[in-house]
């Protein structure tokens, strides 16, 4: 039986989505596939508010955090992290020989803007990685205001990890200072996975050019290169994604990006008020994501007594992750999820758990 997805990715898919990853194959040298590739890029521009040149990458979007981490690391990473997520820039850093050191935030915790000023002081770091939305911990983090700090210091890059954010909650690339943002498909932008994307600023590639190895396939100096000359990619990119991603994309237009932010905020704002009547909520307040609610939960709480009978009902939810596997259970409002879905999942867990509606 098909379930309906409450786990932050793989995000349900409309079947019109779908329909088009099932589009006839077209030669990826020809000017059709520069015309796809130039139409996904402009329109990802508005929906990231940005100006920068746009990367695709046939990889899911860790892909692209190892691209960017090696390719933009002149001579040290700061990482800084809130999860499992922005624990994976760090094991990227090392696998890829770049020299990096890891940041952590108190659990529950957001990286903050004062924690990120003491650390580039030093001098030590040109590049600072973020997770603007961590999927395991549901933080979101003051990106803005961090980006503020970078600002200050001429040679550091600011790339951010809005995997499960990008397309749900607004990200401001250019008013931020971002010079690398990241997302995938399967998440807010509600696409089967495969394929993930970024933003580059300027600064970023002319840094970029600097550093000697900067691997091959995940080169965002290569991926730039073939941008910049005909708008295609250097090898054979998912074509089916791209039609797929195309069309989204201007549905997500037509339903107004900032319509669609509040969306995701009613629904998550939703889930919060359920969480905290029955439960607790893992991310301090102030710092609490709209695509992904982390909830806390009592001693001896067994998330299969719940996600099973949950299953049968038809509703797959997301159990805890990382270091939070056993102490709490997540619930994704990503992507095309509607009000009278989530009131189903509510009412299915209220009648399982015994609760009040
Ligand atoms: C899912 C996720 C990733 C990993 O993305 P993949 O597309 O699975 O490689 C990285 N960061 C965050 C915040 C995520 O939610």
């Amino acid at each position: 039986m098909y379930k309906k997805l409450f786990i932050p990715g793989p995000t349900d898919v409309d079947p019109s989505v779908l329909e088009k990853m099932a589009t006839p194959m077209i030669g990826h040298r020809t000017a059709e596939a520069t015309e796809l590739q130039k139409s996904i890029s402009e329109k990802l521009q508005k929906l990231m508010y940005t100006d920068d040149t746009i990367l695709l990458s046939t990889s899911s979007g860790t892909g692209l955090m190892e691209g960017s981490i090696r390719s933009c690391t002149r001579k040290r990473a700061a990482v800084f992290s809130v999860g499992a997520f922005g624990n994976r820039w760090h094991q990227l850093a090392t696998a890829n020989n770049v020299p990096a050191d890891i940041f952590k935030s108190e659990p529950g915790q957001p990286t903050t803007p004062e924690m990120v000023d003491e650390v580039l002081k030093t001098g030590k770091y040109d590049v600072v990685t973020v997770t603007h939305n961590e999927t395991s911990s549901g933080i979101v983090n003051p990106c803005k205001e961090i980006g503020d700090v970078i600002r200050k210091y001429d040679d550091v890059l600011y790339l951010v990890d809005a995997v499960s954010s990008l397309g749900g909650d607004k990200v401001e690339v250019d008013a931020w200072g971002i010079d690398c943002c990241i997302t995938s498909t399967q998440k807010c932008l509600a696409l089967p996975p495969g394929l993930s994307l970024c933003s580059i600023s300027d600064r970023a590639l002319k840094a970029a050019e600097q550093v000697e190895n900067r691997g091959y396939y995940l080169d965002l100096v290569r991926l730039y290169k073939r941008v910049a000359k005909d708008f295609q990619y250097p090898s054979t990119p998912s074509l089916s994604h791209m039609f797929a991603l195309d069309y989204q994309l201007d549905r997500i237009m037509e339903e107004g990006p900032e319509n669609r932010f509040a969306r995701h905020k009613r629904l998550a704002d939703k889930v919060r008020a359920w969480a905290l009547k029955n439960f607790a909520l893992f991310a301090a307040e102030g710092y609490r994501s709209n695509t992904v609610t982390c909830i806390s939960t009592p001693p001896g709480f067994v998330f299969s007594d719940l996600s099973k009978p949950m299953l049968e009902r038809g509703y797959r939810l997301g159990g805890g992750y990382g270091d939070f596997k056993s102490t709490t259970f997540r619930i994704a409002t990503m992507g095309e999820l509607q009000e009278e879905t989530l009131d189903e999942v509510i009412a299915a867990m209220n009648e399982i758990l015994g609760l009040e509606d």
